[in-house]
C-alpha cells in the first residue's frame, strides 16, 4: 500500500480531499450559476504532467482575462495537483482543475467579494499507445455559433458540446467548427490541421477565434525544431478536404489523424506521412517531460 492508503477516487474542493462521489460545491457558486469560471486538463504520463508551465501559463491568462483571483499561489496549486495524483494512484491519465470566481448571491455583475472556488479531479486512462493514437478519425464541420472569446478557456462549453453531439451522432470522432467565412476555427475540443498538397503544415493562428491549446503550441515547436514548413493561417472546408494530411491535436487526443472529413476520405483515408512523424516526436516530448 501506498502513503496514500485504500483506492478510492479522491477530488479536491476549496482545501478538502474528499471521496470522490462525496465531493460538491455550493448551489450558489458562480461556475454552476454563469459558468463563470476557468478550467485546464493536463496529460499524466508515467506519473508526471505533461507541459505543466504551459498549462499554468494559460491559467493565469484566463483567469487575468476573467479578473478572476487566484484561489492559492501556483506553488500551492503544483503541490495540490501532486496530491491529487498521488492520492488517485495515477499513472497515466488526466488531471482536471477549475476555478470559479466563487459563492455569492446570484447577480449578474461581478459580487463585491467572493473567494475563488478551486476543485481538482483526475482519473486514470490507458497509457500512451502508438497504435492506438495513430487510428485515424472521422471529423465533420458544423457552423461556428460560439461567443468570441474562445481563446479563453471558459467552463462555458455549451456549444461544443452540441458540436461533439452532432459528431457522436453522426458517427465521428470530432467537428470543426466553421465560421461565417467558410474558415474552420478549430474542434469541439481540440485543434485542427492541415498539411497542404504542398507540403505545408497550417493550423489557424492563434486570436480570439480559436483556443490555443497547448499540443497545439508543443506541435509548432516540434516543427520548428525539426525544420518542418509550417504557417498559422486559417484555411477552408475545401482546404481541408483538398489537403495531403489532416490531423487534430489535444491533450487527450495527443496527436490525431483525420481519416473522413464530412465522409469525404483524406489522404485515402490512412494517416498520412508527416502526421505519422509529428505523432513520434509527440511521444518523445510526452516521454521526455516524464523523465524530467
Ligand atoms: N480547442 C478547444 C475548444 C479545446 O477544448 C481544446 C482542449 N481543451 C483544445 C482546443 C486543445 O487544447 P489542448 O491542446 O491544450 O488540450
Amino acid at each position: 500500500m501506498s502513503e496514500f492508503g485504500p483506492l478510492s477516487r479522491i477530488a479536491y474542493v476549496n482545501g478538502s480531499y474528499l471521496p470522490h462521489n462525496a465531493a460538491a460545491v455550493h448551489i450558489e457558486d458562480r461556475g454552476y450559476q454563469f459558468s463563470d469560471g476557468v478550467y485546464e486538463v493536463i496529460a499524466i504520463h508515467r506519473g508526471s504532467l505533461v507541459d505543466e508551465a504551459a498549462h499554468m501559463e494559460r491559467l493565469e491568462r484566463s483567469l487575468s482575462e476573467l479578473e478572476i483571483d487566484w484561489p492559492m499561489s501556483a506553488r500551492c496549486l503544483s503541490i495540490v495537483m501532486r496530491q491529487v495524483i498521488g492520492r488517485n494512484r495515477i499513472n497515466d491519465g488526466i488531471i482536471y482543475l477549475q476555478i470559479s470566481r466563487g459563492v455569492a448571491p446570484r447577480n449578474h455583475a461581478f459580487p463585491a467579494y467572493s473567494e475563488s472556488s478551486l476543485i481538482l479531479t483526475a482519473r486514470s486512462m490507458p497509457p500512451f499507445d502508438a497504435a492506438q493514437a495513430s487510428k485515424g478519425v472521422d471529423v465533420i464541420t458544423i457552423p461556428e455559433i460560439r461567443w468570441k472569446r474562445r481563446d479563453i478557456k471558459s467552463i462555458s462549453l455549451l456549444a461544443n458540446c452540441l458540436g461533439k453531439e452532432q459528431a457522436v451522432q453522426a458517427g465521428a470522432y470530432e467537428a470543426w467548427f466553421v465560421d461565417d467565412d467558410g474558415l474552420i476555427t478549430e474542434g469541439t475540443s481540440s485543434n485542427a490541421w492541415i498539411v497542404a498538397a504542398d507540403g505545408t503544415l497550417m493550423t489557424r493562428h492563434a486570436d480570439n477565434a480559436i483556443l490555443n491549446g497547448i499540443t497545439r503550441k508543443t506541435v509548432l515547436k516540434i516543427a520548428d525544431e525539426q525544420g518542418i514548413d509550417f504557417v498559422e493561417k486559417a484555411f477552408s472546408v475545401e482546404d481541408a478536404k483538398a489537403a495531403a494530411e489532416a490531423f487534430i491535436t489535444s491533450t487527450t487526443s495527443f496527436v490525431k489523424p483525420v481519416a473522413r472529413i464530412d465522409g469525404d476520405k483524406v489522404s485515402g483515408g490512412k494517416p498520412g506521412p508527416l502526421v505519422a512523424r509529428l505523432l513520434d516526436y509527440y511521444a518523445e516530448h510526452m516521454n521526455d517531460q516524464a523523465a524530467v
